[in-house]
């Protein structure tokens, strides 16, 4: 489940070890500071830790900063982490190019401590009220599962990548038992600490790589990347068992609960991961059709 409490961390990129170790100084109170010493170094260091700012010295030997720039815009993963240029006397020829490659600022060397630390932590801020925004958008606050949007955005992706890749992909469609009755027997707020139990529950299921989201209700999707049918089908039967398993205090009886689940795994001529999760929709029906709990 996404997560915004995390440290926010800072890509220093610099050919001078003494530049280097500066930056690292000035900027350790403002997040995690890691270090590249050559344009190389920061391609790799940006896709493997997906930094929330880059400080990124353009005069290097071998690939120069512009070009180190260039490449992470062109990158999907890296194209929207904020590059800042760190450069000497700086001329507007230099500064457009900056400007054109996506620069979201400049500093100026030699490095004034104060400058540095202001503008870095403008951006670090402006940053995080970006991702608290994001995340907002992409969650249900009762639970803090994703939402259909999020699911539709990463499903899509994923069946681009299915095909890319020629593999596929399986999709669960999840839907508690009657649940109506729940909120009938308990009232609604009981009725809302089941879901965020059933939440919790399917989340410590899945792997990191699964996405799960709350469609709506009492109704839930999980996407497994790269995973066929029959795999998908014994994940599914682990969730239903471990559902059943949850126990809701009450001022009354405690509440248990059942869950159905539908099953589908992504076929070539798919063009949406609506068609996939149509198909598991149905199968989910004819869970419910033959009695509930239980993996159709
Ligand atoms: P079935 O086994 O066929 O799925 O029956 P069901 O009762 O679960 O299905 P139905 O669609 O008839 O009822 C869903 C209920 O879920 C109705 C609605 O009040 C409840 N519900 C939807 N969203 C929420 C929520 O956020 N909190 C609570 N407490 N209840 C919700
Ligand atoms: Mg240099
Ligand atoms: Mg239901």
């Amino acid at each position: 489940m996404p997560d915004l409490e995390q440290e926010q961390t800072i890509l220093v990129v610099d050919d001078e070890p003494v530049i280097r170790k500066l930056l690292a100084a000035l900027l350790a109170n403002l997040g995690t500071v890691e270090l590249a010493a050559s344009g190389e170094e920061a391609l790799r260091k940006a896709l493997a830790l997906k930094p929330d700012l880059i400080v990124l010295d353009v005069q290097m030997p071998g690939l120069d900063g512009y070009e180190v720039g260039k490449r992470l815009k062109a990158t999907v993963e890296t194209s929207f982490i904020p590059i800042v240029f760190l450069t000497a006397n700086i001329t507007n020829e230099e500064e457009e190019r900056g400007l054109e490659i996506g620069a979201t600022d400049f500093i100026r060397k030699p490095i004034s401590a104060n400058i540095v630390r202001t503008r870095v932590g403008n951006i670090l801020k402006f940053q995080a009220a970006t991702q608290k925004l994001e995340l907002l958008a992409s969650t249900d606050p009762l639970t803090g599962a994703y939402n259909r949007r999020h699911f539709m955005e990463t499903g899509y992706n994923e069946l681009l990548r299915s095909k890319r890749y020629k593999h596929t992909f399986t999709v669960l469609m999840l839907d508690i038992d009657h649940f109506k009755a729940v909120n009938d027997t308990h009232g609604h707020n009981i009725g809302d600490e089941a879901l965020i139990q059933t939440v919790a529950v399917i989340q410590q299921t899945l792997r990191a790589e699964d996405i799960m989201a709350r469609l709506g209700g009492e109704e839930f999707a999980v996407l497994l990347p790269e995973t066929e049918k029959a795999k998908g089908a014994l994940l599914a039967e682990r969730i239903r068992v471990a559902i059943s398993e949850i126990v809701v205090e009450t001022p009354t009886t405690p509440l248990t609960f059942t869950m159905s689940i539908g099953i589908s795994e992504s076929t070539d001529a798919d063009t949406d991961i609506d068609d996939a999760l149509k198909r598991a929709d149905d199968a989910l029906y004819q869970a419910k059709e033959r009695g509930r709990n239980q993996v159709a």
